[in-house]
């Protein structure tokens, strides 16, 4: 298909195949409540710069899901291509032919897997036998996330503490949860809030905390260029709303 320019309103050239509504504009512009027709370009850079959660679930469009991942990996192979093509990229090239088809199957089956509730880690949870009362703490757990703004890495650490309520978790089942969610387009707020919240859930308690600190690509390799500066969030409920509770908790993660 030919480029489109701006508008988000021209509908594509081959119409048939996307009549299923995938060409529709951000889900996130609808979600923030402005428009997509006339959006200010000063407006939505300094959006990206604020990197603010909206919400705690990842904006997402009721028929997100209606197409296969395999079609899915078709249609960004096609749409990629043609950006490539907008940069004046010679995709006739051996070296960059191959790379549309590379970056569709990267977005869907690896760095965006987390978006399809079917890949959720399912978490078994066993009895707290040994009668462990103390918070258990997780650290250094890898962050490799991508910011929803830019489209480039979020990579840092997540340290995740809980106190038992009587069930534990497999350890690997803390990274895997914070993997899940790493693996969207993120701002870091929610991200954290989201881990937090699924370890709530399963883990039966409130008494969970979650601390990322992670390096944006996006705020070193282009706009502001700072390479040093990282970002540091964190989620302290139950118990860890307790100062001493929490100090206890730094105190492990140093
Ligand atoms: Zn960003």
């Amino acid at each position: 298909m030919k480029p489109n320019g701006t508008s988000s309103n021209t509908p594509p050239s081959d119409g048939n195949r996307h009549a299923n509504g995938v060409h529709r504009d951000g889900i996130h512009r609808d979600g923030q409540g402005y428009n997509g027709h006339d959006v200010d370009h000063l407006l939505a850079d300094e959006i990206g710069d604020v990197h603010g959660a909206a919400a705690l679930d990842t904006p997402m469009r009721p028929d997100a899901f209606d197409l296969d991942d395999d079609t899915k990996i078709d249609l960004i192979e096609e749409h990629f291509r043609e950006i490539m093509n907008v940069l004046g990229l010679d995709l006739t090239d051996d070296s960059l032919k191959g790379s549309p088809r590379r970056v569709a199957k990267m977005y869907v089956n690896e760095i965006f897997k987390g978006l399809n509730p079917d890949n959720k880690p399912v978490a078994t949870l066993f009895d707290n036998k040994f009668q462990y009362n103390e918070m258990l703490v997780e650290k250094d757990i890898n962050v490799q996330s991508y910011c929803e703004h830019h489209f480039v890495p979020i990579l840092g650490k997540a340290h995740v503490a809980y106190i038992s309520s009587g069930k534990v978790i497999g350890l690997s089942k803390l990274n895997r949860i914070v993997e899940y969610y790493s693996k969207r387009p993120q701002v870091q707020e929610r991200l954290t809030m989201q881990i937090a919240d699924e370890l709530k859930r399963v883990l039966q308690t409130d008494d969970v905390a979650v601390i990322i600190d992670a390096k944006h690509l996006c705020v070193s390799t282009r706009g502001v260029q700072d390479l040093n500066s990282t970002t540091i969030t964190a989620s302290y409920s139950g118990k860890f709303e307790d100062e001493a509770t929490r100090q206890e908790l730094l105190r492990y993660i140093g």
